[in-house]
């Protein structure tokens, strides 16, 4: 992919670290709307990732706000309509919230993905995409100047000046740490593996396979190609030699659904697989004049739900409605508010998504919980249609999730307790303390208000009972 000169004569309005998911998005919206960019990435080169492969509705959604839907055109990107809940061979399918038409979000290769994005930009005359590493963020009194990065293929490195630096370099960022307080956490890996000509007991759909192994999920990328992502928990990743095709077929063979299994077979066969940490990161941006962070540098999620393309497009709407308001950007004052505002309302558009990333995901590892979440959405009506449509980034009510978080957690509780035994009710009392503890410190990092954050406290430090939570959330 050929880039654009840099040209230090033309005055910037701002400089992107990173033509990512994030970055490039931003840069096309801003472009779009003849703003002065200039886009540092360091590998123009089309990705082969496992990461950012399936778009949520809501997701979708923003691009067509931001008049930037074409991404999705010319990639063989496979319609999805819903998802196939799976536990322990039994299923059932719940399709997305049909709404102007358009219910579906989007399986696809993330690098053809990205490589429409920054096909899009290098044709705008406005914006100089540069292959090239960022090196530094020089500064002056605390105040970020633009970038420093060394060309593809240079010797010297250069700088750009520009009021605003927008810093999108992924999930392993380099200056995360200058503009946040990072708390991050590896909570696993997802293993990667294609699978070709494969046949999915649902076409066109998202599928969670849950069982008394880690969760997986399987969703179709290409005309051709299901991706399959496979959890290995903890913090250091499985060795991919000969040993893991056996663990792989001995654990994942049978819970894999008997249409996809000779793909399965044949792909760990090959063994082509690919490894990425998946990491938990609440925002904990820290203002500073001249640079704001964007996209995975700023936050992450378990990305069992497929949520962190849509968390990444609400953010870069938000931000780039706050930048694109401001009469003079050379301004750093009125720069400095809009950043501050999109810190401020950012949550808003992704907080739901956050906390039902984490939230399923802890479920879907609790033995109890993960029946419960089974029987409580299986019953279908505003329990299947409301959770799915959290899931999808369209709605973003998260009074309705933690509702539906308790209620699944009480309901799974009325249901053991009807069957137990004296020696199970412990069980059940250990069922909702899980609940509880899985979701409290989801919502104190997603800004509550001071009510919620005294009630929170006090649930996670004390032994709580489910009347008292249904009581008072
Ligand atoms: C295993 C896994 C699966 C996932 N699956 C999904 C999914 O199905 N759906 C979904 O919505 N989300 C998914 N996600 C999350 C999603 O991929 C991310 O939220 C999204 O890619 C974030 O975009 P970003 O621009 O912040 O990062 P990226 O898309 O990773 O972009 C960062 C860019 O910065 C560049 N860069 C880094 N350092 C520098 C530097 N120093 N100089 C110049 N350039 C630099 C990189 O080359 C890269 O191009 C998944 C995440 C993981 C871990």
């Amino acid at each position: 992919m050929e880039h654009n000169q840099l040209n230090n004569n033309k005055p910037y309005d701002v400089c992107i670290v990173g033509a990512g998911v994030a970055g490039a998005t931003m840069a096309a919206y801003l472009g779009k709307h003849g703003k002065r960019v200039a886009i540092v990435e360091r590998n123009l080169k089309e990705r082969d990732v496992i990461i950012g492969e399936l778009l949520q509705p809501g997701g979708v959604q923003y691009l067509q706000k931001m008049g930037l839907k074409f991404f999705l055109d010319d990639i063989d990107a496979q319609p999805v309509t819903g998802y196939d809940i799976i536990l322990d061979g039994k299923d059932f399918v719940i399709p997305y919230p049909h709404q102007n038409g358009e219910p579906t979000g989007y399986g696809f290769r993330n690098g053809k993905f990205v490589r429409n994005m920054r096909k899009y930009i290098l044709s705008l005359s406005n914006v100089t995409v540069i292959e090239g590493r960022v090196t530094e963020l020089p500064e002056k009194n605390d105040d970020i100047q633009g970038v420093r990065f060394l060309a593809k293929g240079a010797e010297k490195e250069e700088t750009i000046h520009a009021p605003l630096t927008i810093v999108s370099d992924g999930a392993l960022s380099k200056f995360r740490d200058k503009l946040s307080k990072p708390d991050n956490k590896v909570t696993g890996f997802f293993l990667g593996i294609l699978l070709k000509d494969c046949i999915l007991p649902y076409p066109g759909h998202g599928h969670l396979v849950m069982g008394n192994h880690s969760p997986f999920v399987l969703y179709p990328v290409t005309s051709d190609f299901t991706r399959v992502l496979i959890d290995f928990p903890g913090e250091k990743p499985p060795k991919l030699d000969t040993g893991l095709k056996k663990y792989l077929t001995e654990t994942f063979l049978p819970p894999m659904p008997q249409q996809v299994k000779p793909a399965f077979l044949n792909a760990v066969e090959e063994g082509n697989f690919k490894m990425f940490p998946n990491h938990r990161l609440p925002a904990s941006p820290v203002l500073k004049m001249g640079a704001v962070l964007l996209g995975d540098s700023l936050n992450m999620r378990h990305p069992l739900t497929g949520g962190g393309m849509t968390a990444a497009f609400a953010d870069v709407k938000n931000l780039g409605d706050n930048l694109l308001a401001i009469k003079d950007f050379q301004n750093r004052k009125q720069i400095n508010t809009a950043v501050k505002k999109f810190y401020d309302t950012r949550h808003l558009g992704n907080q739901t998504i956050n906390i039902l990333a984490d939230g399923l995901y802890g479920v879907v590892n609790n033995p109890g919980l993960r029946v419960a979440f089974f029987e409580y959405v299986n019953r279908g009506g505003k329990y299947a249609d409301e959770p799915i449509a959290i899931l999808a980034g369209i709605n973003k009510d998260k009074k309705l999730l933690k509702k539906h978080f308790i209620g699944l957690a009480s309901y799974g509780t009325k249901n053991k307790l009807k069957s137990a035994g004296i020696k199970e009710i412990g069980d059940t009392y250990g069922m909702v303390k899980a609940a509880v503890r899985i979701i409290t410190p989801l919502l104190l990092s997603e800004k509550p208000d001071l009510a919620t954050r005294v009630m929170l406290k006090t649930l996670i430090k004390g032994d709580t009972v489910i009347s008292d939570i249904n009581l008072r959330i």
